[in-house]
């Protein structure tokens, strides 16, 4: 049963969103607070052969009731939920905004290409400049320090951009599409059928994707327990992608099964494990009930076995992945699973690779 306001409330709300898009940008509210230091790309060893590297790459300030609706405000309903968030003017410091990259034995995974110090101008938003490229400054601030950036990041894991063979997009909001351009044109990029459906006020970069044959679309054709029907990325089948719709219902999440645990980079799911763990909603999602199914099932895959979610804008990231047990004193089983060509890979029964 949706909350329904007031009708005084909901005009306050509705004034309040007209006010900002009528206001300055975000980034003129206030002076920027300083950019954090740039830290360096973080690994962890997962065992199996794969590597996985954090990489912080630029930063974002939301409005708090972006990151979190308040309680008495989490159930309004879909059409209000929009102006309750634009009406705040309160926000938040520089949040994380991670890329991921997988070092697996079969090749270089990268998830999501983070945010950029060109957001905001014209050449950032491309073919959206006249429409995303206005509404965005206002909704959100975004920037990247210098040797911030993605190839820098990349760099510092000790890989080129050439060496990407593939880049799984989670959705194609600003601050993980921020530097589609710099990928190679050798990269192909993998999006979900959902995401390229149009759809109003979704805030989806669409028009930013590479027209060029790199973009394939996620093929789900495995059962994999709680977490629905994947796409097995690697022969061995040890990395899927995953639909977790709700904040955009084309979202998609990356696992890595190690066997007797595993992750999930689940991008923009949720902003952290609470939100999860509670049924906290953010101010920005296309659909509640999805991201509150999404929560559900994130929650569900913990009891089929230990399992860390990973969230692009989460400040614990650092301190998760450095804590995530990876194990070494246990035999390094393979996974169980061994993928058939009925499993219907893409390229001719082989795995993406
Ligand atoms: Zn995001």
């Amino acid at each position: 049963m949706p909350n329904t306001l007031s009708l005084p409330r909901r005009l306050s709300h509705v004034a309040g969103m007209i006010a900002a898009f009528i206001g300055p940008t975000v980034a003129k509210w206030s002076p920027r607070p300083a950019l954090p230091l740039v830290a360096g790309p973080q690994s962890v060893h997962l065992g199996n052969g794969i590597t996985l590297w954090r990489l912080p790459v630029g930063v974002v300030r939301v409005r708090e009731r972006h990151r979190a609706l308040p309680q008495e405000l989490a159930d309004v309903d879909e059409k209000l939920r929009f102006p309750v968030m634009m009406s705040d003017r309160r926000l938040t410091g520089w949040l994380d905004c991670t890329a991921w990259l997988i070092d697996h034995p079969e090749g270089l995974i990268l998830i999501d290409t983070g945010e950029s110090a060109s957001f905001g101008t014209a050449e950032y938003f491309g073919g959206d400049a006249k429409s995303m490229g206005k509404i965005y400054p206002k909704i959100i601030d975004a920037t990247a320090a210098p040797a911030n950036d993605l190839p820098a990041m990349v760099a510092a894991t000790g890989h080129d951009m050439s060496q990407i063979g593939l880049c799984v997009l989670t959705h194609t909001h600003c601050d993980h599409v921020g530097n589609l351009a710099t990928l190679s044109p050798s990269t192909r990029i993998l999006i979900s059928p959902e995401e390229l459906v149009p759809r109003a006020q979704s805030g989806r970069l669409l028009a930013k994707l590479p027209q060029d044959g790199r973009l394939q679309q996620t093929q789900r054709s495995l059962p994999y327990g709680v977490l629905g029907t994947v796409m097995p990325l690697t022969t061995r089948g040890d990395v899927f992608v995953a639909p977790t719709p709700g904040h955009t219902m084309g979202h998609q999440s990356v696992i890595i099964d190690l066997g007797h645990q595993r992750i999930i980079i689940a991008g923009d799911a949720a902003f952290d494990d609470v939100q999860v763990a509670k049924g906290v909603i953010p101010g920005i999602v296309e659909d509640r009930a999805a991201t509150l199914a999404t929560y559900d099932m994130l929650t569900r895959a913990k009891d089929e076995k230990p399992t860390l979610s990973l969230f692009t804008h989460d400040p614990a990231n650092f301190t998760k992945l450095a804590g995530f047990e990876t194990g070494r004193d246990r035999p390094r089983l393979p996974p169980r699973r061994t993928l058939s060509p009925a499993d219907n890979l893409g390229h001719g029964g082989l795995a993406i690779f």
